[in-house]
């Protein structure tokens, strides 16, 4: 059956949140270490935040309530002002053809906010950012396939996250690439890994 669309994930996907976690976090990580009612080293949350969603970050290192709610507070009104740099592969997605849809979860500001200074909002038919207490990644997916007339099997979901982007496409039985850039995930997280986007076009075409 031949394809109709990507969807694809934004963080660690498209760039590195490495690249820009300190400068990007700066508020947080300084509310976090003043505070101090968590249970782990700073070290720990700092890489944790840079990699899962602030609310699971915050349930799994204790912080308090108090600090949670600080936290969002502080993540509400970022507004990332400077130069993002995509992925050095992520140019490749524009040899692929079909339409290419952008889902990412986080606060809204913010996740504009980088896409708009990775200069790739054009680069997409639509553009969805997630916020986790409304709804989910699944209902988007869900809603994106419904509005469109694609059948599952016609859209490919690609992100870094098992239990993010690639669960609710599962879910959905949307066929899953996992972009595991550094090589470090289970083969069997999802239909398909791939470590570089030159990989993808082939995928697209011939699965
Ligand atoms: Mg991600």
């Amino acid at each position: 059956m031949s394809k109709k669309a990507i969807i694809y994930d934004l963080d660690n996907t498209i760039y590195p949140v490495s690249s820009i976690g300190d400068k990007l976090f700066a508020p947080l990580f300084e509310a976090i270490e003043k505070n101090g009612q968590h249970n782990d080293s700073m070290d720990a949350i700092r890489k944790a935040i840079m990699r899962t969603p602030f609310r699971l970050v915050a349930q799994s290192h204790n912080f308090s309530e108090e600090l949670t709610q600080k936290g969002i507070d502080i993540q509400e009104i970022i507004d990332y002002k400077d130069e993002i740099n995509t992925f050095e592969d992520y140019p490749e997605i524009k040899n692929i053809p079909g339409e290419r849809f952008l889902v990412t979860t986080g606060f809204n500001t913010m996740q504009r906010s980088k896409i708009r200074q990775l200069g790739i909002t054009d680069d997409f038919k639509e553009i969805h950012v997630v916020n986790p207490v409304e709804t989910s990644k699944k209902e988007v997916f869900a809603d994106i396939l419904k509005r469109y007339g694609y059948k599952p099997e016609e859209v490919l979901v690609i992100g870094d996250d098992p239990e993010s982007e690639i669960a609710a496409a599962k879910a959905l039985n949307i066929p899953t690439v996992l972009y595991d850039k550094h090589n470090e995930q289970d083969a069997n997280a999802a239909t398909y890994k791939i470590t570089h986007f030159a990989e993808l076009k082939d995928i697209y075409l011939n699965s």
